[in-house]
């Protein structure tokens, strides 16, 4: 999709930023588009951008918007990243927490084959429509464990190994 690698540009650690510079949508970052996120980010950076014109002064905005940018970009760059990194051949850092994310949304898909509320809550945050906290609610996160279990093999499968 020439665009090789994701990239986030972390505004909100610089401690004083020109006059009246706002950087916004991928100009602060930019995913892998297979995940289809970019428009549905830039879209809440324009939310988080009206708040922070309506409470404050604009001697502080651009401090504000992109701390505010940061906490909304924080998700959908998991997800993206998290993801592409389950890929070898994909450079980055592996965190535990990404090793972690990833083991869970494998097991959340295999779970979704019988309980297909699974796979919708598993699109809903991809989507960025539901918040990922939702991936470990309790319905979910049983059905996750639940597939963990080693199925043992029924009486008929036991026979037919043992001839
Ligand atoms: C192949 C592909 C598929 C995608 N699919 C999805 C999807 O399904 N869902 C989704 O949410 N997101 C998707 N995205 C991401 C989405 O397109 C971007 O995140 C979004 O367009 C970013 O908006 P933006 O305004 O920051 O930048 P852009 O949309 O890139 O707008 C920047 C504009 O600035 C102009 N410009 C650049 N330089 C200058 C200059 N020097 N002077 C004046 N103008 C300039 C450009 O011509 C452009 O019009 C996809 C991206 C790609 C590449």
């Amino acid at each position: 999709m020439r665009l090789p690698v994701s990239v986030r540009r972390r505004y909100e650690r610089l401690s004083s930023l020109p006059e009246g510079f706002l950087a916004f949508g991928d100009a602060i970052c930019s995913f892998n588009p297979a995940y289809g996120q970019g428009m549905t980010v830039a879209a809440a950076e324009a939310v988080v951008l009206r708040d922070c014109l309506l409470k404050g002064s604009s001697q502080d905005l651009a401090q504000r918007f992109f701390a505010g940018a940061a906490k909304l970009i924080d998700v959908p760059w998991d997800i993206a990243v998290g993801a592409d990194l389950r890929y070898p051949e994909v450079e980055g850092p592996r965190s535990a927490k990404v090793g972690f994310l990833n083991g869970y949304v494998a097991r959340v898909h295999q779970a979704a084959v019988s309980y297909p509320a699974a796979g919708g809550v598993f699109l809903a945050v991809a989507n960025l429509m539901a918040p990922p906290t939702r991936l470990f609610s309790p319905g979910i996160l049983s059905r996750v464990l639940w597939s963990a279990v080693p199925t043992w093999p029924s009486a008929r499968h036991r026979r037919a190994s043992a001839a």
